[in-house]
C-alpha cells in the first residue's frame, strides 16, 4: 500500500479501539470516517489484492454475509464487516481491522452498492431483494433496481449470484436487451431463496405490465422478463447444487428464509472455488448474528429475538416464530425510519391466537393496528412486564431496528 494509505490505516485501526475503550459502539463507523479523510482511496486500497464478495439486498444481507464467510472460510481466512456496519465507512474499518487476508465477505448497504464495487473490484456481488424500507427516506424499490442495474453493466468481468424469486433483483441483474430468458447471461448464478413478500413486485420494471404468479414461477405479462431457471434451490432441509447433488443444511438458525440463505452463501463461496460438500458443515456454526435469533433464559422463559424492519421481514418473522406467547416491539427513532404507516402494509393475522404484548415508543401505533386486524393484545411498560406477563416457557420478542437494541441491552448485549 502506498505510504499515506498505510497511514489512514493504522488511525483508523486506532480511532475505532479508541471508541471501543470509551464504551462508544463498536468504533467501526468512526474508525473509517477518520480513515477515509486521511485517504479518499484507503477502501481501494485495502481491497487491493483480495478476493471479495459483497452481499446486498434490503433482507437478510446480515445472516447471509455472515454465512458466506462462514463457507468462503473453507480456504482462508476472511474479512467480514460482522457488525452490520455496512456502508464504506464499515468496509472501510474491517478491512483495516482485519489486516492483510487473502478474501473478505462485506454486507453492503443497497443504496451504496454501486460505489462500493467501484472501490473494491469484488470478485462477486450477491443480490438478494428489494423491498420497501424505511418510507420516509428508502429509494423506491424500482429506483434502487435501477441503480442496480446501471451499475452491474459497468463490470462485465463481474460474477452475480442474483435471486431468481424476485422480479425486481432479476430485472437488475440481466443486461438491458437481454432479458430474453432462453438465454441466461454466463456470468449471472441464480439461486431460489423464495419470496413470501410480493407487494413490490406487481408491476414489471421492464414495461409496466402485470408480473402474474403461479407457484414459484412468476412471468410478466407484456414482455419476456420471467423467473430463470434456479442453479441452487433449496430443497426440504437442504440445497440442491448445480449439478443436482442434495447437500442437507443443518442450521442453528430458524426458518426457511435462512435455508434460503445458506443456498445463496455456498452458491457465493462456490464462485471462490469452494465445494457444497466442504462448506456445508461450517454454516451450522453459526448460531446468531448480532443477536438475531439468540436466545437467552430468563426467570423459567426462553426468550428468542428476531429481528424485523420492513413489512417483508416482519412476515418472515410471524412464519419463523413457534406459535408461542409474542412481545412486539415498535420504535420510530432514526435508525428506524420516522413513518410507521408501513404497519398497514403487514398482515397480523398470523399471531391470532398467540398471547400478543406490545411496547415500545410507538406501541400505540401498533395497537390501532392489530385491533384493525382483531388480534387482541396487552400493553406492557417494559420488557420485565413482558417477561412477567408470560408463562414459563417460549417468549418470542419481534422488534424492529432500534427497539430490538434496547432488548438486546436489557439482556446485557446478547450476541
Ligand atoms: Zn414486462
Amino acid at each position: 500500500m502506498p505510504l499515506r494509505a498505510k497511514v489512514a490505516s493504522s488511525v483508523s485501526r486506532t480511532a475505532a479501539a479508541l471508541s471501543r475503550a470509551a464504551g462508544r459502539g463498536d468504533g467501526s463507523v468512526i474508525g473509517g470516517w477518520i480513515g477515509l479523510k486521511i485517504d479518499p482511496d484507503l477502501l481501494a486500497h485495502l481491497s487491493a489484492g483480495r478476493a471479495i464478495a459483497l452481499v446486498s439486498g434490503t433482507n437478510g444481507k446480515t445472516t447471509t454475509t455472515r454465512l458466506t464467510a462462514a463457507a468462503v472460510g473453507v480456504l482462508g481466512t476472511v474479512a467480514t464487516n460482522s457488525f452490520g456496519a455496512n456502508m464504506p465507512t464499515g468496509h472501510t474499518s474491517a478491512l483495516a481491522k482485519a489486516g492483510s487476508t487473502p478474501y473478505a465477505v462485506l454486507e453492503v448497504d443497497e443504496h451504496y452498492l454501486a460505489q462500493v464495487m467501484e472501490a473494491t473490484e469484488p470478485h462477486v456481488v450477491a443480490l438478494l431483494n428489494l423491498s420497501r424500507d424505511q418510507l420516509d427516506r428508502a429509494k423506491e424499490v424500482a429506483m434502487m433496481a435501477q441503480l442496480w442495474r446501471a451499475a452491474l453493466v459497468r463490470h462485465p468481468e463481474l460474477h452475480v449470484v442474483a435471486n431468481a424469486d424476485d422480479p425486481m433483483v432479476v430485472w437488475a441483474a440481466t443486461p438491458p436487451a437481454s432479458h430474453d430468458h432462453r438465454i441466461t447471461p454466463p456470468t449471472v448464478v441464480w439461486f431460489s431463496a423464495g419470496q413470501r413478500w410480493h407487494d413490490d413486485s406487481w408491476v414489471c420494471p421492464e414495461c409496466g405490465s402485470s408480473i402474474q404468479r403461479s407457484g414459484e414461477q412468476w412471468w410478466c405479462s407484456g414482455c419476456p422478463l420471467r423467473r430463470p431457471q434456479p442453479h441452487w434451490v433449496v430443497e426440504d432441509d437442504g440445497v440442491v447444487d448445480p449439478t443436482g447433488a442434495w447437500h442437507k443444511v443443518v442450521l442453528q438458525l430458524p426458518g426457511r428464509v435462512n435455508l434460503g440463505n445458506a443456498a445463496t452463501a455456498l452458491a457465493v463461496a462456490a464462485e471462490f472455488g469452494v465445494r457444497p460438500v466442504d462448506a456445508v458443515s461450517r454454516l451450522s456454526g453459526v448460531t446468531s448474528v448480532a443477536g438475531r435469533y439468540a436466545q437467552v433464559d430468563r426467570d423459567g422463559r426462553n426468550i428468542r429475538l428476531l429481528l424485523a424492519k420492513n413489512p417483508a421481514s416482519w412476515l418472515e418473522a410471524f412464519d419463523m416464530a413457534d406459535h408461542a406467547p409474542t412481545l412486539l416491539s415498535i420504535n420510530a427513532r432514526d435508525p428506524d425510519g420516522l413513518d410507521t404507516s408501513w404497519l398497514f402494509d403487514v398482515d397480523f393475522g398470523p399471531l391470532r391466537g398467540r398471547q400478543v404484548l406490545i411496547t415500545g415508543d410507538r406501541a400505540y401505533d401498533l395497537a390501532v393496528r392489530l385491533d384493525v386486524n382483531d388480534v387482541p393484545f396487552q400493553h406492557v411498560r417494559s420488557f420485565d412486564e413482558a417477561v412477567r406477563s408470560v408463562p414459563a416457557g417460549r417468549l418470542e420478542v419481534i422488534a424492529n431496528y432500534t427497539a430490538f437494541q434496547d432488548i438486546r441491552a436489557e439482556l446485557d448485549r446478547v450476541n
